[in-house]
């Protein structure tokens, strides 16, 4: 055992059951293991880095800031918060953001904004009468779905084997199985409904593609009843699926979007975005975030947002086509989920052993449940994608 596996075992907790690689350096797609060896890596820190390693422009953006200011507070402005905020706006239909540091903190933003918005409706709606009773706070979040580790996003994720340990958890979340129209509509029409939130593409549960005409049916039906449509995008968000955020291909507008993941491209950081209808729901006092907004981690962001255009775009959906292509029909694998460069690959032998053989061959690749998961860097080299499934065909043969 090396001298940092032996470190980490002792003094980390065990909350994570790592492999036998101790990464030291990297360079884009490639990384660098402590043992000499480059591993291509396909999971880019979890759809996190999603210009690889030790980007040059996002690294210079980075540096400059921390040569600049590396932290203020939320008392005062930066320039690089300012200007995230108004790129996110400007690239989707969002008025205002609100800046925590981790998709989890993004969720928990995106559902204190539905829990105060059907509250204040509340309230105005009963402003006359002296009616007993409490504003609807229930938010329908659907099977198989993952929000986060928070006690809340936790409650708010659909897989009840997340659950059992921690209980109680919050309560007000119903679970309803995604792509079945009529539980939707059913869970909306219950008077204690105040949201639904859903990924596009479910991510940690397995890759699964929502249907078009399910998340259209969600943004119609959340609209007829004033109740708020979020959109966790932390892990299909900034150019994952080939689109900017993945609702753009479901012509649909959410009112509350959640990113974080590959924002970042390395630096902690979570948005939640708010469209004009609830951009005021959070007023002074309301939430708040030490790090929110930190301007090293919002100045590598805006650097990221820039670089999403649509031809880098187009390159996005155009490598996920390749991958498709290349790996569909071959032998051990039953089939590819997903869209752009967030596949889930079915195969024969076990996705663990998968991964664990891959490793050995120097590629790193992540699972959800039984699939292996592609996230590879949004830039990476057709060539080095091409040696990285050269052995991931070799491997699930
Ligand atoms: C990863 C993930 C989260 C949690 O993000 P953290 O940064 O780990 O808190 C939430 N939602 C989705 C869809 C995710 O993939």
């Amino acid at each position: 055992m090396s001298e940092i596996t032996h470190l980490d075992e002792t003094y980390v907790a065990h909350a994570y059951a790592r492999f036998p690689v101790e990464i030291v350096g990297g360079k884009g797609a490639l990384a660098l293991g402590s043992d000499g060896r480059t591993y291509i890596d396909m999971g880019a820190g979890i759809g996190v880095n999603a210009f690889g390693y030790a980007d040059p422009v996002w690294r210079q953006a980075v540096i400059d800031q921390l040569d600049a200011v590396q932290h203020t507070s939320n008392l005062y402005f930066t320039e690089p918060c300012a200007k995230l905020a108004q790129a996110l706006c400007e690239r989707t239909g969002a008025g205002k953001v609100f800046f925590g540091n981790s998709g989890a903190e993004a969720n928990e933003c995106a559902i204190k904004v539905a829990r105060k918005y059907a509250s204040d409706a509340w309230e105005k709606a009963h402003a006359e009468d002296a009616q007993e009773g409490e504003p609807p706070a229930a938010i329908i979040t659907l099977e198989n779905s993952f929000h986060g580790r928070t006690l809340t996003t936790l409650a708010a994720t659909g897989q009840d084997h997340f659950h059992g340990l921690f209980k109680p958890l919050t309560p007000g979340f119903i679970h309803v199985p995604a792509n079945d129209i009529a539980a939707l509509e059913a869970a909306c029409d219950r008077p204690d409904t105040c949201a639904i939130m859903i990924e596009c593409i479910q991510g940690e549960g397995g890759v699964n593609v929502l249907a078009e005409e399910y998340v259209q049916a969600a943004a119609r039906f959340a609209q007829e009843r004033d109740m708020l449509l979020i959109v966790d995008e932390v892990q299909t968000g900034n150019g994952r699926t080939g689109a900017l955020y993945a609702y753009m291909d479901y012509g649909i507008e959410p009112d509350v979007v959640s990113t974080a993941k590959g924002l970042g491209a390395g630096l902690p950081i979570g948005a939640c975005l708010l469209w004009p209808k609830v951009e005021n729901v959070l007023q002074p006092g309301d939430h708040g975030s030490t790090f929110g907004g930190n301007p090293v981690c919002c100045a590598g962001a805006l650097s990221v947002l820039e670089r999403l255009t649509d031809g880098f775009l187009a390159d996005v959906r155009a490598k996920g086509a390749h991958i498709r292509e290349r790996l569909e029909g071959a032998e051990g694998i039953a089939g590819v989920a997903g869209k752009g460069l967030m596949l889930g690959i079915s195969t024969v032998k076990p996705a663990g052993d998968v991964v664990r053989m891959c490793i050995d061959r120097g590629v790193l690749c992540l699972t959800a449940k039984d699939k292996v998961r592609l996230l590879p860097p949004l830039n990476i080299p057709d060539a080095v994608l091409d040696q990285a499934l050269d052995i991931i065909i070799e491997v699930c043969r």
